[in-house]
């Protein structure tokens, strides 16, 4: 088996298609890690048959509950079922430390009157931050998603597979052309097929990646957070995509996706 990427869930906050919330699991042969965890993650996980008490590090692109409904969820099964005793990294904008003190205290109050037994570490990322995490570099940069002064993420993590983007949830803006640099993979959010003036400037839409992938330069893309009409237009944007000269992807949930061929064997998590 070859390093990959996991699509825990393909869907927007709505579940649209019947699909789970998106969020990506990181197979890559060091400790796997995840890049959001939305209610539906453990559930996804678990279907695979993946050991959820395996990740190492989850990555919060903003704190959105489709992005982060699923962390009480993991530590109640860390607590009562696994009984974890190894370190759970957490990185997310400013705020995110408090969120996921309230999540737990809100979801299971028992459990969280007592002190966990594995240590939960918690980084809180500005736009510009690096942070060494779970053996992979992460830096962050500014999403466009948030009204008001409350900080979105767009990430990049450096896996032993490469350098792989993620736009979490963002409107076009500038930085994402920072954030594609170099990059060997790039998990993009695609909301809409045709941007509308709704989400414009807080989400992506086919009709304006079409444009704007040739001129980011990273060949290879992964689309997810995919609304109804997107998936509907599955084969259309994956044809336009190979028009653009694109390797592009329009994810479904739990699709194991190889990252880079000749990467060396990734035992499952
Ligand atoms: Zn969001």
């Amino acid at each position: 088996m070859t390093a990959r990427i996991v699509v825990l869930g393909s869907a927007d906050a709505f579940s649209s298609g019947g699909r789970g919330n998106t969020a990506w699991l990181l197979e890559d042969g060091i400790a796997p890690c995840t890049v959001d965890f939305g209610p539906t993650a453990l559930v996804a996980l678990k279907r695979l048959g993946r050991d959820p008490q395996r990740i190492a590090a989850i990555h919060l692109t903003h704190l959105h509950g489709d992005h982060i409904g699923g962390i009480p969820m993991l530590l109640v099964d860390a607590v009562y079922r696994a009984h974890r005793t190894a370190p759970l990294d957490i990185t997310g904008p400013p705020g995110t430390a408090e969120r996921v003190q309230a999540l737990w205290r809100d979801f299971y109050a028992d459990a969280a009157a007592s002190e966990l037994e594995f240590e939960l570490r918690i980084h809180e990322l500005r736009p510009g931050d690096t942070a060494r995490i779970a053996g992979r570099e992460a830096a962050a940069f500014a999403a466009q998603h948030h009204r008001g002064d409350r900080i979105a993420l767009m990430l990049s993590l450096s896996s032993p597979a490469g350098r792989l983007a993620f736009t979490g949830d963002t409107g076009q803006c500038d930085a994402l052309h920072d954030l594609a640099r170099g990059a060997d993979l790039l998990c993009a959010e695609c909301t809409e097929f045709e941007a509308s003036k709704a989400a414009r400037r807080r989400h992506l839409a086919w009709s304006e990646l079409r444009s704007l992938l040739p001129a980011l330069g990273v060949r290879r893309v992964l689309l997810g957070h995919l609304g109804e009409e997107v998936r509907a237009n599955a084969p259309t944007i994956e044809a336009e995509a190979r028009g653009l000269g694109l390797d592009l992807r329009v994810c479904d949930d739990l699709a194991e996706i190889a990252l880079f061929p000749g990467h060396p064997p990734t035992p499952p998590l």
